[in-house]
């Protein structure tokens, strides 16, 4: 498996390791947006979030929990984001899901999640895609 973070899991690649159990492996971002940033990546190969169970998503998101506590105790930053680029058009370069914990600092410099993209729908606009989506379940 030519994947740049299961070589990092494998022991392979070197990293920043803060982290590791039976499902989850994180370490440092190579290239930290913020002091702290935090990569935290399930053990078993896969790229799209899209594609993981709800039992995998709920242990990869107890493991980021669990993480970004002891990174923002470290770090005392009084913010953070926490979030995935899933897919190309979202910026995701490496194939196989991760989360980011950025932790973030007063006067930083950046922005909210409302700064990645913008749209403007009307309320007609909202409403018809709330149903469509909510027929979904
Ligand atoms: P994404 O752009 O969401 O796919 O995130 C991939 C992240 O992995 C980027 O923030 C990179 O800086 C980081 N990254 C790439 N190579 C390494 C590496 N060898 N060690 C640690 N982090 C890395
Ligand atoms: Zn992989």
């Amino acid at each position: 498996m030519d994947c740049l973070f299961c070589k990092i899991i494998a022991g392979e690649v070197p990293s920043h390791k803060v982290y590791e159990d039976e499902h989850a492996y994180a370490f440092l971002d190579i290239y930290p947006t913020s002091r702290g940033h935090t990569v935290v990546l399930p053990k078993e190969h896969i790229t799209s979030f899209l594609e993981m169970s709800e039992e995998k998503t709920a242990e990869l998101f107890a493991s980021v929990n669990r993480i970004a506590k002891k990174v923002i105790a470290v770090t005392e930053a009084p913010g953070v984001n926490i979030g995935i680029n899933n897919g190309l058009v979202a910026g995701q370069t490496v194939p196989h899901v991760h989360v980011h914990i950025i932790p973030r600092y007063e006067n930083d410099g950046g922005g909210s999640m409302h700064t990645i993209v913008d749209s403007n729908p009307d309320r007609e606009e909202l409403e018809q895609l709330a149903s469509v989506i909510h027929s979904k379940f």
